[in-house]
């Protein structure tokens, strides 16, 4: 039924593909964009249920976006790319008419400061072009604010404090690795820790709060408070929200070789002078790294990320903890890939399948969590990302 373009081929862009050609009711030809070609080639080879075309696109620069809108008449972009890309990407929907779906909100390259401003402030345009921006449609992004609207939908009157907690138990033997995007991963990671708390967003040094967390199919593992996106979002859609807050485990090695890296600066985004040209530091590091879809077949072990919710229903004060357990060694037999990449990908294939099959719509621009979560945490179930619930019923309110 439906065309779609997909740019960025990388981890997350590859399962997107795979995930869509495996739905070919829905999906019938994706074309799949990226600035190396070779990217793009490799992966249309692995592709044998729809119809698929590679092409080149410098997506920074709106017009080969539009050009190639307009060449193949897509009714969905999906921006897998980086969230560099974002807004020249959106501009290019703007201009033809046509939805758009990512994974992570906007960044301006020279600045690690991620906020959803840039975008919500097209709603307006995209409100009159009769078009939808859905935003952030990834795992978290994306199903944790998923599990929260799902949760206030059947469980709660009001949610009150919540806890997003994402751990990796995966092991991939390597010393030190980033299981996404390493330039976007060590942005994160190094900026402040941030959490909400009153109406106030309240700032804390980098990786300087953490405390251990049983997590279920992972086990006990140190969590760090960091800052992350979808709080922003939540705050703003759940306003009865009290304190929010965002947790990811990191192993002691991890940290002590990015302590490191950061003391000698190559985790700074200032250009530096060398040998007569000037590079920024974290991309030179990027290039070193290993490539995270290259950790697909070495990496073993689950990730299990999910949200305690605290809040009431019914004048009971309850607790409720939502969270999904993902295998890394069973997504590589499926889809080639490690469950990092896996866990973004699906979601996105689920938004993107939900907007052209007409179930999630909407004229302007949305986060995930003010669409009828319902359709969607079906979906999850089916498309390879079970839910589990956990229920603690324990005041009764005077
Ligand atoms: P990768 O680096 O593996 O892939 C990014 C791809 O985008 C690469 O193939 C790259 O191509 C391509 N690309 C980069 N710049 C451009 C450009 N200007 N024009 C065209 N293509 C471009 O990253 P991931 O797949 O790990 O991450 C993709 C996105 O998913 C990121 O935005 C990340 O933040 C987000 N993400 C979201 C998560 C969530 O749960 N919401 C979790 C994990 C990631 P090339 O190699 O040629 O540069």
């Amino acid at each position: 039924m439906s065309t779609i373009l997909i740019i960025g081929t990388g981890g997350v862009g590859s399962v997107v593909a795979k995930k869509c050609s495996k739905v070919s009711d829905v999906f019938t030809k994706i074309i799949l964009a990226n600035r190396t070609i070779e990217k793009a080639k490799n992966l249309e080879k692995n592709i044998n249920e729809v119809e698929t075309e590679a092409v080149q696109v410098d997506a920074d620069n709106t017009r080969e976006v539009i050009d190639i809108i307009e060449k193949y008449q897509p009714k969905l972009v999906i921006n897998t790319a980086l969230p560099f890309q974002d807004l020249s990407i959106m501009d290019a929907c703007l201009e033809t008419g046509v939805d758009y779906l990512d994974t992570a909100n906007y960044e301006p390259p020279d600045e690690a400061k991620f906020c959803y401003k840039w975008q919500w402030d097209y709603h307006d345009r995209f409100k009159q072009k009769g078009i939808m921006a859905l935003l952030g449609c990834g795992f978290d992004p994306g199903v944790t604010n998923i599990f929260c609207a799902h949760a206030k939908k059947e469980h709660f009157d009001e949610m009150h404090f919540i806890n997003i907690m994402d751990a990796n138990g995966g092991d991939h033997g390597q010393p030190f690795a980033t299981n996404f995007n390493p330039e976007i991963n060590i942005r994160e990671i190094t900026q402040n820790g941030k959490y909400y708390e009153n109406g106030e967003w309240k700032t804390v040094p980098a990786l300087s709060q953490h405390k251990s967390f049983d997590f279920p199919g992972v086990g006990e593992k140190e969590m760090y408070l960091l800052y992350h996106e979808e709080m922003e979002s939540l705050v703003k859609h759940f306003p009865e929200i009290k304190k929010i807050t965002f947790w990811m485990t990191f192993s002691q090695q991890y940290i002590n070789y990015l302590k490191v890296l950061q003391d000698i600066g190559m985790t700074s985004i200032e250009p530096v002078e060398f040998e007569g040209n000037k590079i920024v530091p974290l991309k030179f590091l990027k290039a070193l790294l290993p490539d995270p879809s290259s950790l697909g077949p070495l990496t073993k072990g689950q990730t299990c990320i999910g949200c305690m919710i605290e809040g009431i229903k019914n004048n009971n004060q309850k607790r409720y903890y939502i969270y999904n357990i993902c295998d890394h060694e069973k997504c590589f037999k499926e889809v080639g890939a490690q469950a990092i990449s896996y866990t973004t990908g699906v979601p996105a294939m689920i938004g993107a399948k939900l907007m052209l099959q007409g179930v999630w719509k909407g004229e302007g621009v949305f986060n995930v969590e003010q669409l009828d979560p319902t359709p969607f945490m079906n979906d999850l179930n089916v498309y390879g990302l079970p839910w589990e619930e956990e229920f603690y019923e324990y005041t009764v309110r005077k």
